[in-house]
């Protein structure tokens, strides 16, 4: 897998501090009427309060290859997301790459499975006439594709919550992880923010996951539990 930051929001007029955080600082700072903080204080105040919005002013674009098809099919139900993708229409895929989620023995039967889909693949072309559209219709979810991505902070944060989860794939897990490491090299704050749902709320950390709990930290209900047992001790309740 190749994920690259290609691209992240700078301004026209540049100066110094590179950190798109601090357009976020910028545009955070007139609706206070505040002045702008070195240490971006306005937009971490903003975030730490759930005023999102404000991330909404930086975009970060990556250029993502050797993933699964399986793994685009996830990352495009995320509606605050720009993509332009390899088209199995109109490119080949003859002697397609493909992401193998076996090891050992697992994995030699998986890529006898691939080459026998790949020369099935190439016969309905050959000797089928089909073209390309047509003929991906046996290609397997396993097939290698690559994107380019934008999306603003806000989206990206979003979708960590969910993405860097446990209950994530691992193949998607590994590619926000990547995403989170190149956001690290030129806006640590957001790269920061990047984690799991658990975790949104540093201080205060809780899976808000019904089933398949990985058990890193407490559920909802186990943390609410006592809070409300010390209520009824108060209100005389027991
Ligand atoms: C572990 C896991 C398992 C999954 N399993 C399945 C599955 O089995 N089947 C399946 O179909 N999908 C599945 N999904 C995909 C999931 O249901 C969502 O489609 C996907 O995660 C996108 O999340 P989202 O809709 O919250 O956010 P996004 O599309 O990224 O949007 C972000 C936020 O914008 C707001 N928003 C966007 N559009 C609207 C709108 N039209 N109306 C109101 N608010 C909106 C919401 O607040 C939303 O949370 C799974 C996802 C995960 C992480």
């Amino acid at each position: 897998m190749t994920v690259d930051l290609i691209a992240y929001t700078q301004r026209v007029v540049p100066t110094s501090d590179k950190n798109p955080l601090g357009i976020v600082e910028e545009a955070a700072s007139i609706c206070y009427d505040s002045s702008m903080t070195d240490d971006y204080k306005i937009a971490k105040g903003c975030k730490a309060s759930g005023h999102y919005s404000v991330l909404e002013h930086i975009n970060f674009t990556f250029y993502v290859k050797d993933v699964s098809r399986a793994l685009l099919a996830q990352i495009s139900r995320h509606r605050h997301i720009s993509m332009s993708c390899r088209s199995q229409r109109y490119c080949s895929e003859d002697g397609f790459k493909y992401v193998n989620p076996f090891t050992g023995e697992d994995a030699d039967v998986f890529d006898n499975m691939m080459s026998d889909i790949d020369t099935d693949y190439q016969i309905l072309k050959k000797y089928h006439n089909a073209k390309n559209e047509d003929a991906r219709a046996v290609l397997p979810n396993a097939c290698c594709t690559e994107f380019y991505i934008t999306m603003n902070a806000r989206a990206l944060i979003e979708m960590s919550y969910l993405r860097l989860c446990s209950r994530a794939q691992k193949e998607i897990r590994e590619m926000f992880t990547e995403m989170k490491k190149e956001v690290a090299q030129v806006c640590p704050e957001v790269a920061n923010w990047m984690v799991p749902s658990c975790e949104a709320n540093p201080k205060y950390p809780f899976c808000p996951e019904g089933r398949g709990c990985c058990g890193r930290h407490p559920k909802l209900a186990d943390v609410y539990k006592p809070i409300k047992k010390n209520k009824e001790v108060i209100d005389g309740n027991t």
